[in-house]
Order: C-alpha cells, then sequence, then structure tokens
C-alpha cells in the first residue's frame, strides 16, 4: 500500500508533506478519521523531494541561481501529483531542487523546515 501522501489515484492527487491548507484525502483504511488522529513517524523522506516550493525559489534567487521559470511555476515545476510520463518525468522534476540545496546554510533551513512540517503533520 502506497504511504498516504504518495496515494495517486485521478481523484486523489499526491500532495506533498508541506500543504496543510487542504484535509488530505487518504485510501483505503488510512481515510478512517481515527487514523488520522494516531500518531506517525516517518521511516523515509528526502529533503529535496518535500522542500517547500516557495523554499526552493528563495534558495535560487540567494544563490543567484536562474531556474528558468516564473516565480509562479515554481510549485507545479517540482510537484510529484501522478501525471509524470514516467520515471525520467518524475526524477526530473525532483532532480529540479538538487542545485539549491549545495550548501550548508541550505541544508539547515531545509532540514528545520523538514522538522517544522513533519510536527505539522502529526508526525513524532
Ligand atoms: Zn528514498
Amino acid at each position: 500500500m502506497p504511504l498516504p501522501w504518495r496515494a495517486s489515484t485521478a481523484s486523489s492527487p499526491i500532495r506533498p508533506l508541506w500543504n496543510h491548507e487542504q484535509p488530505r484525502r487518504l485510501p483505503g483504511s488510512f481515510g478512517d478519521p481515527a487514523f488520522l488522529q494516531m500518531p506517525k513517524s516517518n521511516l523515509h523522506a528526502h529533503l529535496e523531494g518535500s522542500i517547500r516550493p516557495a523554499t526552493w525559489w528563495e534558495l535560487a534567487q540567494a544563490q543567484g541561481l536562474d531556474l528558468g521559470i516564473a516565480p509562479e511555476a515554481a510549485e507545479a515545476a517540482i510537484t510529484v501529483d501522478g501525471r509524470e510520463r514516467g520515471l525520467a518525468d518524475y526524477l526530473a522534476r525532483m532532480s529540479r531542487t538538487y542545485p539549491v540545496l549545495r550548501t550548508g546554510e541550505a541544508l539547515q533551513r531545509r532540514a528545520s523546515e523538514a522538522e517544522e512540517d513533519t510536527a505539522l503533520d502529526g508526525i513524532i
């Protein structure tokens, strides 16, 4: 069974951990409201794969990197939602975040935000 935030159906696109504005519709037993109240642990997450789009954009600007897209296109450029054309497309989206995470300062910010995001998701 896929992890809740990796669920991919036409009616339930993947939502990254940082999106706290929309309630999750989880597949199968994960949809049980009692499940949502249960404490959870995060066994595996990629800092580059769950970066906040705003952070990605801000770090690129601070580092003088040209992402080649407009700010309003940042989220779509790195969000994986199940509509990718295959593994190469999926990996291309993920790899767009790598260039901004090559400094200690950037990694420290990203790790701090990951901690905040998982706490907001109820992950202990
Ligand atoms: Zn992994």
